[in-house]
């Protein structure tokens, strides 16, 4: 049983070469296998042409549906331009203590980044851990370097850790237990 799946939708191929390098800082971060889903299925009714984005809760909502069998968590990756309405953009989002999670790669190039690049997969690997995190029901958390901090710009992301701090890391065993127990 796999608990947790990275799919990417992107509209581009996708770069195994950064998945694989997300995949492992994921497992490595939570300490749980995770692996790679290759449905061929895209959201196609996420595109607002209004804001010439994509809204990241309905890719949220599509996930959570198309969540293959067995397991617990999905991470939708993608290169489309995310945002919730009330901000012009997001790297991702998640819902908290559910199933489904979703990361954007279209903000995180720049700064030196390009795609397919170590500093790209570093950033998304990180995003996807902190997106992760909230499915698991960790909140956003202020300890230095913590990849559960909120990050609304690259500085703040490349700022960050790609692991839990110690405080976190309590917390989402606190967490992982107490879903064991319900779900007995
Ligand atoms: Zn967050
Ligand atoms: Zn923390």
């Amino acid at each position: 049983m796999t608990p947790v799946y990275l799919w990417w939708i992107g509209a581009a191929g996708a770069d195994h070469g950064v998945l694989d390098l997300v995949r492992a800082d994921a497992e490595a971060a939570f300490s749980l296998p995770v692996g790679h889903w290759y449905g061929r299925e895209r959201p196609d009714d996420a595109f607002d042409p209004k804001r010439q984005q994509h809204s990241s809760t309905r890719i949220l909502r599509w996930l959570a549906d198309r969540r293959p069998g067995h397991t617990d968590k999905i991470v939708g990756i993608t290169d489309a331009d995310l945002f919730i309405p009330i901000l012009t953009f997001v790297y991702g989002e998640a819902q908290l203590g559910g199933a489904a999670a979703v990361v954007s790669t279209a903000r995180l190039a720049g700064n030196g980044a390009r795609s397919g690049d170590i500093v790209l997969a570093t950033r998304l690997a990180k995003e996807c851990i902190h997106e992760l995190g909230h499915t698991f029901g960790l909140i956003h958390c202020h300890q230095r370097g913590c990849v559960m901090g909120r990050s609304v710009s690259l500085a703040q992301v490349d700022a960050k850790d790609n692991t839990l701090c110690p405080d976190c890391w309590t917390k989402y065993r606190e967490l992982q237990q107490r879903q064991e127990v319900t779900h007995e």
